[in-house]
């Protein structure tokens, strides 16, 4: 197609035709029997998205801030411990909301690239009573990803309920949250679950349900208490209908296409995928004399990768040459560093060819800019790649 530019930042994403189509329907009541039918399918499928059969989810028009701030003003009251574990930008964002609803917070921090140790999270732990430890599976400000079982499971022993931001992971990177006993997994439509902005996706344990039907205090929030929302939620997956406040009707009917498209895909598969992909990403980047903000492979995202600009190369140059050749990326994200470095998303319905488009774009810009590496090399260190986990694979 003349002219279009592929979407290649971390979320919004591109997003499959079928998606796109079941929005462009002329939009049902959202008390209709087949809306309510596709709402209580939405339900159950993101059950299975997320691995928590007994799990509560909501489904409610925001973006995934607003999934971050439904599970603080339902879970803390004033005077509350929170353990933020931070590894970027919205580390910080959880700490900011979870000071909103009064908690005391705590935040581990770590240099640009690292996670938190173990070790460290426990000394903490120990030494007081925490009510919710959150953490960012993977931080989109760096692409460092964590890995949440160890990190739920400490917090289980220290009897504190745990909280993942998975709006980068959630549909591209391996979560069982029953299994792994976390508490809430919350994200956007946006990213790897592949709907366009508008639904703030979360789905909660019962302990997390049981901890608020017993709070002392009210909600300080209107809009996104469970007691408006959760009487919603069991009616329409019990295919009944309500109403607190209109849901996004046309987005919802999306939401079912693309969660059904996930599951035909199945989770372990669509995992492995966004793993052989940003793999050979990161080899091809790696052979352009390139580095990545991650410390190590261990650490790093498979949604997304975050590349410091060669010496000499400015931020914007780069961007301007990239849409030139029809490929959008995004910028830095984390304030003080912003013009050091770049981010290109590849999650949700992402193929090789994309990438292959990616790494030919930013190959011919580098060069254009002056950058030294082998011409051609990112391209041929990608296939090899992808040539290699396929015959894996068979
Ligand atoms: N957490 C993470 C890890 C994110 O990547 C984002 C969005 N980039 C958010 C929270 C906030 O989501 P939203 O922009 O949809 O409010």
């Amino acid at each position: 197609m003349k002219g279009r530019k592929l979407l290649m930042i971390p979320g919004p994403i591109e997003f499959e035709p079928e998606v796109l189509q079941a929005m462009s329907v002329p939009t049902p009541s959202h008390v209709a029997p087949n809306f309510i039918e596709v709402f209580g399918n939405c339900l159950e499928l993101m059950k299975k998205v997320w691995m928590a059969p007994n799990g509560q989810p909501f489904v409610i028009a925001g973006s995934g801030t607003l999934a971050m701030d439904m599970a603080a003003a339902n879970l803390i009251e004033t005077g509350d411990s929170a353990l933020v574990i931070s590894t970027g930008y919205f580390g910080e964002r959880f700490k900011d909301i979870l000071e909103r609803y009064g908690a005391n917070t705590t935040i581990l921090k770590v240099p640009i690239g690292e996670t938190v140790k173990l070790e460290d999270i426990e000394e903490v732990l120990k030494k007081k009573q925490y009510k919710v430890v959150t953490f960012t599976h993977v931080d989109t400000s760096t692409g460092v990803k964590v890995n949440p079982e160890p990190i739920s499971r400490l917090a289980k022993k220290y009897n504190a309920l745990s909280i993942l931001d998975g709006v980068c992971s959630v549909a591209g990177e391996e979560i069982k949250q029953e299994e792994w006993g976390i508490d809430i997994v919350l994200t956007g439509s946006q990213k790897a679950i592949g709907v366009p902005p508008g639904l703030a996706l979360l789905v909660a344990s019962q302990k997390a349900i049981e901890v608020w039907s017993n709070r002392k205090t009210f909600v300080s929030n209107y809009y996104a208490v469970w007691t408006n929302w959760l009487p919603v939620m069991i009616a329409y997956e019990e295919r009944r209908p309500s109403y607190f406040g209109t849901p996004p009707v046309n987005l919802i009917l999306a939401l079912e296409v693309s969660l059904k498209l996930i599951c035909e895909e199945g989770m372990p598969s669509r995992i492995k995928r966004h793993q052989n992909l940003a793999a050979a990403f990161r080899a091809a980047i790696s052979a352009l004399n390139l580095k990545i903000l991650p410390k190590s492979n261990d650490v790093s995202a498979n949604t997304l990768t975050a590349v410091y600009y060669p010496v000499g190369i400015e931020s914007a140059k780069l961007l301007a040459k990239m849409i030139e050749n029809d490929i959008i990326i995004a910028g830095g994200l984390l304030p003080e560093t912003k013009n050091s470095y770049f981010r290109i998303g590849h999650m949700g319905s992402v193929s090789s060819n994309d990438l292959l488009a990616v790494l030919g774009a930013l190959e011919l810009a580098l060069s254009e800019l002056g950058h030294f590496y082998e011409f051609g090399k990112g391209l041929k260190t990608f296939q090899n790649a992808i040539l290699l986990a396929n015959d894996l694979s068979h």
